[in-house]
């Protein structure tokens, strides 16, 4: 997958991107990231992308033509119209089930907002969809463009060791992951349950499941909603809830 991120601030993407499993995955290739100066389509000597509002009011607006022009040369040098997404306090909320969908797309553009936003026009002409990541306002959209990145990318196969590591954890199946423990066995007095040291895979499987259902039970109880389970699952979150919701 290629994903190219339109922003002001390419050197604040480019330091998360760089580092630790992505910047690894990027290396070797698993994955491409490249992070486009919007300045670099702006068509005065000041390099301006943004101008004030018609209709005046609060601060200034990002103008749709660099943007125009910065996504028409992406698509000319990767031969492709990627799936274009407007990071937007406005959008519908990132979930990991809309990851799993974005992840089996060839390339994706991120457009990082600023200051009051973009010009309409761009969003109607150009953005295939806006993506939020949470009900609250940050000051630009390279924080909320850095998350769906690395969200995205490590859900690539050979991003991660294993697809295991993903599918195992929380939100993958509308479920949340089981409790995990470390070395030592007991740490100020607490012990690690047994069964996790056991060597029975079966066990230690059936005891993990069993945790993931009773913690969104008790944790985000709106999420078993989507969750696949049995009877018996379904039974006993019933009953967690029931007990957690008596206190
Ligand atoms: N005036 C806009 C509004 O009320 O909808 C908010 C603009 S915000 C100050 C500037 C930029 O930050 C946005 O264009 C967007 O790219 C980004 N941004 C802010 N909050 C965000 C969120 N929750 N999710 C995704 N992007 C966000």
């Amino acid at each position: 997958m290629r994903i190219d991120i339109i922003t002001l601030f390419p050197e604040m993407c480019e330091a998360v991107l760089s580092e630790s499993i992505i910047g690894r995955a990027r290396k070797s290739g698993a994955v491409e990231i490249e992070c486009h100066q919007l300045r670099d389509f702006a068509f005065d000597k000041h390099r301006r992308v943004d101008d004030a509002p018609y209709g005046g009011g609060m601060g200034m607006l990002m103008m749709a033509e660099p943007i125009a022009l910065c996504f028409e040369d992406i698509c000319e040098k990767t031969n492709s119209r990627p799936h274009f997404i407007y990071m937007s306090p406005q959008g519908k909320t990132l979930t990991q089930q809309r990851l799993k969908e974005l992840a089996a797309l060839d390339n994706v553009c991120i457009l990082c907002g600023h200051y009051e936003g973009v010009d309409e026009r761009l969003i109607e002409e150009y953005i295939d969809e806006e993506i939020s990541i949470g009900n609250y306002v940050l000051t630009g959209g390279e924080l909320p463009a850095l998350v769906l990145a690395d969200s995205l990318a490590r859900m690539i196969p050979g991003v991660l060791s294993d697809n295991e590591c993903f599918e195992q954890e929380s939100h993958y199946n509308s479920l949340l992951e089981y409790p995990q423990y470390t070395r030592p066995s007991v740490w100020r007095g607490k012990k690690v349950p047994p069964v996790l040291m056991s060597g029975h895979h079966k066990n230690v499987e059936n005891f993990r499941r069993e945790q993931s259902v009773i913690r969104t039970a008790k944790k985000r109880p709106e999420l078993l909603e989507n969750a696949e389970l049995t009877d018996k699952e379904r039974k006993l979150a019933e009953s967690v809830i029931f007990t957690e919701y008596k206190k």
